[in-house]
């Protein structure tokens, strides 16, 4: 992948993607501690430089002629949905955009939904994001201002998940470096149980993470255990069919100790048959795995069909019976299309008021 374009003339480095030492790094402070004092607004939500009142302005000044700006990204949209959802709509350097969600239950607990690339290269048919194609892989900066956005609008966030737009495994250092930063414990101090990667199944990247963490929880978009229906549905299973999926998840369960989450998303014209539960429930046996089902939520133009409650109802009680726990998930957000596969309105945001942008 090419560079990730970037203003003439303009910064490469944004400090949301860096931590203390790689502040003090990219800075050079007369004294370290001014990187601690940069990084503690950052953490703490600030959008500029100005905001930084205990640096002397000389400092923040030098700052702003370094770096131009704190944030390399800005919200170009906002929908909030009826059922407390928010769908934003982030302009990155470069004028592409991506899309990041909260998401609220019913306990009010808040989860972020990151994207981790512009578009996705995978193409997935039942896909929103997979229709548009791909643009480029998100840095750290970009992936950790999305939750500062959401966290600026909506207040403490418990969870994050990467469930937006991308394939996070593709983009896995960025991935690395933002769970890095979301888990330090001097700064947002997330606990890695809290933070959740869900890939297509992306073999290589599933053994890196078991062989070298970090220990987030896993969830593999499984779809159906049908190998015909799910080349069909997930081009990723031409590379990685279900065999060399289940054993890259046997591997990751006997190195990790970890129960993984296998998602899928039932489309009531193509995989949410009972043949296809009874597969399902076939292939998951020598996992330690809890299953998600995602009644397909909808995508103009795409030839699928929500699932009606009757179906997936029949689908849970064959998971059920065999002693699989199930759970139906993911619809929240649907009132602004911001559901899981509904991200993508475009890939390059409007032009900025800001010309200088
Ligand atoms: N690329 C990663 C993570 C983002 S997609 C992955 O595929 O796992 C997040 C989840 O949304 C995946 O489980 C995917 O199968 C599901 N999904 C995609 N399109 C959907 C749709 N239209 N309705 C419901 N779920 C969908
Ligand atoms: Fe990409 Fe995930 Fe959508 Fe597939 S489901 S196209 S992997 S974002």
């Amino acid at each position: 992948m090419a560079e990730p374009k970037v203003p003439a003339g303009g910064p490469r480095v944004y400090l949301s993607g860096l931590l203390p030492d790689e502040i003090q790094e990219a800075v050079s402070f007369p004294q370290r501690f001014r990187a601690v004092q940069v990084y503690d607004w950052i953490v703490r939500g600030a959008g500029e430089f100005a905001a930084m009142a205990n640096l002397p302005a000389a400092e923040r000044e030098r700052l702003a002629a370094l770096f131009g700006r704190l944030r390399s990204s800005s919200v170009s949209s906002e929908l909030a949905d009826e059922d407390g959802s928010l769908k934003l709509q982030i302009r990155l350097r470069d004028g592409a955009a991506v899309e990041c969600v909260l998401l609220e239950d019913i306990e009010g607990r808040k989860t972020a939904c990151l994207s981790s690339q512009v578009g996705c290269p995978m193409g997935c048919a039942f896909c929103r994001t997979g229709q548009l194609g791909f643009l480029r892989n998100l840095g750290p900066d970009e992936i950790l201002e999305q939750y500062y956005f959401l966290k600026e609008r909506r207040g403490f966030i418990s969870n994050v998940v990467f469930m937006g737009m991308g394939e996070p495994m593709l983009n896995l250092q960025a991935v690395r470096k933002s769970i890095a930063l979301l888990s330090d414990p001097a700064g947002i101090g997330m606990s890695l149980r809290k933070i959740t990667i869900s890939t297509s199944g992306i073999v290589p990247g599933i053994l890196d993470l078991a062989e070298h963490g970090p220990r987030i929880r896993l969830a593999v978009s499984l779809t159906t255990a049908e190998e015909g229906m799910r080349t069909e549905l997930m081009p990723v299973n031409k590379t990685w069919g279900l065999d060399a999926l289940k054993a890259a998840l046997v591997e990751y369960q006997e190195k990790t100790g970890e129960r993984v989450t296998l998602e899928a998303v039932l489309t009531g014209n193509r995989n949410a048959g009972l043949d296809s539960a009874r597969a399902l429930v076939k292939w998951v046996r020598p996992l330690k795995a809890q299953v998600n089902l995602i009644p397909w939520n909808a995508v103009p133009g795409l030839p699928f069909e929500t699932p009606t409650p009757a179906q997936v109802r029949a689908f849970t009680e064959v998971l059920e019976k065999a002693g699989l726990t199930a759970v139906q998930r993911m619809h929240r957000g649907r009132g602004v299309m911001g559901a899981c596969g509904q991200l993508g309105d475009t890939l390059r945001a409007a032009a900025p008021e800001n010309p200088e942008d």
